[in-house]
């Protein structure tokens, strides 16, 4: 089969959402650990994806310039890694997630602002830009239900980004700012929950071929597996927004819209997961797959992964068994046989014993 694709990752040194990944707790008296170790954490992280049979991320907003270096090292043969697109730093209005989330936004305020906010990153070498239309369901001061920006400044960044030949992909959890998205003509909706509730922008995006990335398991972790560590408030509204994610992923279905995965969700390599989910969620397991081969390499604009045929880049996964079966088996990496990337073994069994 294809190697999968991840449409919605966070490349990032801080593993927070990573437990046990990254290095043991700083025990006290310990010698201070250098911010340097970052960059190994960050090659540990794209060898894991290689052997989970991850080809290709798109990585939608990491801190400071780690996915775009990261993308590099890997380009450049320094760490094994998956091919990396990166969106640089996350177009945003000035906003409370800003406090939070620091060097992974790009805030600005106003058209002429978000374009040099857009032209920002692609000075920096972003492969596509991000943009905030909705607040975050991670930040007790962010409502994510209205649009956060407006109107003129997101057909702003969305013209800038596609004049200059990048795709743009918007952040929208309330149906306001998927509205916004969907009508100035953006090519990937992160989350989209609300949108079972509109039925005609489901239409349009299938007939104007955006991508939903339903990130599935984002919700399912504030909902359930970090509900101890997230504010009161943010757990009752992900318990929601789980339940409406989970509707709108059966609404795109039959809607006939381009589905991708997106992980969106940690450690590093159990990214199938949210294979797992879509399916749980009604996909039957081709769907699925396809998913997270075909409707991820959409997502990214790329025509050259996510299927096998003659003359597309060999990104292949070696299973021992099939997973039209039991997709489960993708997330068991004693299960993937063999992982190649553009045509040469990059993990498996034959390069463990190697
Ligand atoms: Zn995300």
């Amino acid at each position: 089969m294809p190697g999968l694709i991840d449409a919605h990752v966070h490349l990032s040194s801080d593993v927070a959402r990573s437990p046990g990944f990254g290095p043991p707790p700083p025990l006290m008296g310990e010698d201070p650990r250098p911010r340097e170790l970052g960059w190994f954490v960050l090659a540990k992280t794209a060898r894991e994806l290689l052997r989970s049979g991850i080809t290709t991320v798109r990585d939608v907003g990491s801190y400071d310039d780690e996915a775009i270096v990261l993308r590099r090292a890997v380009e450049l043969g320094l760490v094994e890694g998956p091919r990396i697109f990166s969106c640089g730093r996350i177009v945003t209005a000035t906003a409370p997630g800003a406090r939070i989330f620091g060097t992974m936004y790009r805030e600005a305020d106003g058209p002429w602002e978000m374009r040099k906010a857009v032209r920002e990153q692609i000075r920096r070498g972003a492969d596509f830009v991000k943009v905030m239309a909705t607040g975050a369901r991670s930040v007790v001061l962010e409502d994510p239900e209205p649009a956060q920006i407006t109107e003129v400044e997101l057909a702003a960044v969305i013209d800038e980004a596609h004049r200059m030949g990048l795709r743009v992909a918007a952040h929208a959890e309330g149906l306001e700012g998927a509205r916004l998205a969907v009508e100035n003509g953006v090519d990937t909706i992160e989350h989209g929950l609300s949108i079972h509730r509109a039925p005609e922008l489901l239409a349009a995006m299938a007939e104007q071929e955006i991508v939903l990335v339903p990130t599935l398991t984002t919700f399912h972790d504030l909902a359930e597996r970090f509900s101890a560590d997230v504010a009161p408030s943010l757990v009752e509204q992900a318990e929601r927004q789980r339940d409406e994610a989970y509707r709108t992923l059966a609404a795109a279905r039959s809607a006939g819209v381009t589905l991708a995965m997106g992980f969106d969700s940690g450690p590093p390599g159990a990214n199938a997961l949210e294979l797992t989910r879509m399916v749980d969620g009604g996909l039957t397991p081709l769907e699925g797959i396809r998913a997270a081969t075909m409707g991820s390499a959409r997502a990214l604009g790329l025509d050259d992964v996510g299927t096998i045929e003659p003359g597309k880049v060999a990104d292949v996964l070696v299973v021992d068994s099939d997973p039209l079966e039991d997709v489960r088996i993708l997330c068991d990496r004693e299960r993937l046989w063999l992982v190649l990337k553009d045509g040469r073994p990059v993990a498996g069994i034959d390069t463990l014993l190697a």
